[in-house]
């Protein structure tokens, strides 16, 4: 069972997540990815080079589950098709906590992958929907922004990630012919600010944050810097 499991587009979209993936692994946590698109459509990379950057990328992830699937990209469809392909496997990952992109991401793609998720983790919860009765729900789905600039909420979690911030910056250098170190750097930094952290990394709520245990908000640091 994973314990940490990131639903992507494209191969890099996990990057606003790595430090959390890292930390992850740091406590011995099982991680994993599924990432929609090969990349195709993106800069001027081929295919192949982005499928390349992406297992370098997960590999130094020390993911235990990675899928790479081949919607294309610039052309991701929601609809029962890529739900259904989704389901064994959320079904076969049982994570506990699913992080997929927020619904109000400004790239279409990125908007089909969250609805298709949404969908997913709510088909996967049900009886009649499986052969062998078996259900599965996670306990919480989170969300983190690629591209923001259609969405003008802020995140409602702030992770610290300076602890791992200088791995997170050799996995997100796999993805060389993206170029997208800087904007990482800088969502870090932000984030980070937010926070009252060095490095963080924001994630978003969309239903009530369910907590059994009263001692994680003990263990948070306090406000103010
Ligand atoms: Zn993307």
């Amino acid at each position: 069972m994973i314990d940490f499991l990131v639903v992507g587009a494209h191969p890099d979209d996990e990057s606003v997540v790595t430090g959390l993936l890292l930390k992850a692994k740091k406590e011995g946590k099982k991680t994993g990815l599924i990432c929609f698109t090969k990349g195709e459509a993106g800069g001027f990379a081929t295919k192949e080079d982005r499928v390349r950057e992406l297992k370098n990328a997960a590999e130094l992830l020390e993911l235990d589950y990675f899928k790479h699937l081949d919607h294309p990209d610039a052309g991701v469809e929601y609809g029962i098709e890529a739900v259904e392909e989704l389901v064994p496997l959320l079904r076969e990952a049982s994570p506990q906590v699913v992080l997929t992109i927020h619904p109000d991401d400004y790239h279409p793609d990125h908007v089909a992958v969250s609805k298709t998720v949404d969908r997913a983790v709510f088909v996967a919860g049900l009886k009649k929907h499986s052969s062998d009765d078996k259900t599965w729900h996670p306990k919480q789905v989170l969300y983190f922004s690629l591209d923001p600039r259609t969405n003008s909420q802020r995140p409602d979690m702030i992770i610290d990630i300076s602890d791992v911030y200088e791995k997170k910056l050799e996995v997100v250098g796999c993805h060389q012919s993206q170029g997208i170190a800087q904007f990482v750097e800088l969502s870090a930094k932000q984030m980070g600010m937010l926070g009252g952290f060095e490095y963080g990394e924001g994630l978003y709520i969309r239903q009530p944050f369910r907590l059994s245990d009263i001692n994680a908000l003990l263990s948070q640091n306090k406000i103010g810097r």
